[in-house]
């Protein structure tokens, strides 16, 4: 299969946003949902038009939040939407076979994984493993905006875990950082708001560019990430 050269990730990016204005103004029409695009996907394949990384959060479902269907979206959920080691060979699987040009990584607001970690609650012992991939996140907030506190801290919290879960993704698979350095992938951030219901596209993450061409340098100076 070549690329994927019926969507570009402009393209994919406007299908989430039109899809999610639907569903903010409850004009959901559900579709790629019924029989024939089950049966057209299954005979073709897929072509998913962009990748979600999205917290399991039963209160963000991707397919109802972009109002899409069987085959748009290929989508890892794993709570506090992080980026570790299975969640990147999905979205490298994703990547490489199936050609997707939009990646976007989304976190969301009352996250009780960010929260569980800014609280420093007791975890079981596999949480602890997403709770090491989001701690670098809390220390920087924690660093940087040292008035903050309850509810503003984990929020602001959440949002810079975007960021670090991008982080972690172009710093640990040279899979993506190839694909994003030779354009045929975009990834950006994005934050769900649980009451409003709409999607703040956050864009490419600020270093970007740093994270492709000064890798290095980069690591030195942001050596902050547990177990890398
Ligand atoms: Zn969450």
């Amino acid at each position: 299969m070549g690329r994927n050269s019926s969507t570009s990730s402009h393209d994919s990016l406007a299908m989430l946003k039109e899809g999610n204005a639907r569903f903010v103004s409850g004009r959901i029409d559900g579709r790629n949902r019924d029989r024939a695009r089950r049966l057209e996907t299954c005979e073709h394949g897929q072509s998913p038009a962009a990748i979600l990384v999205s917290c399991s959060d039963s209160r963000v479902p991707p397919e109802i939040i972009f109002d899409t269907g069987i085959g748009d979206l290929f989508i890892i959920r794993v709570a506090g939407n992080i980026c570790g080691p299975s969640e990147m060979g999905s979205i490298e699987y994703a990547v490489e076979h199936l050609r997707v040009p939009l990646l976007v990584v989304k976190g969301h607001s009352k996250c009780g994984a960010i929260r569980a970690v800014v609280k420093q609650e007791p975890v079981t012992r596999h949480f602890n493993s997403i709770a090491q991939r989001i701690m670098p996140a809390v220390k920087k907030v924690i660093d940087t905006k040292p008035s903050l506190s309850g509810d503003e801290l984990v929020e602001e919290c959440s949002k810079e875990n975007v960021w670090q879960q991008i982080e972690n993704l172009l710093l640990e698979s040279s899979t993506v950082r190839n694909a994003v350095t030779y354009s045929y992938l975009e990834v950006i951030g994005a934050y769900y708001d649980l009451e409003r219901g709409d999607v703040n596209w956050m864009g490419k993450h600020p270093n970007e560019y740093l994270l492709l061409n000064a890798l290095a340098d980069f690591k030195r100076e942001t050596a902050t990430s547990p177990g890398t």
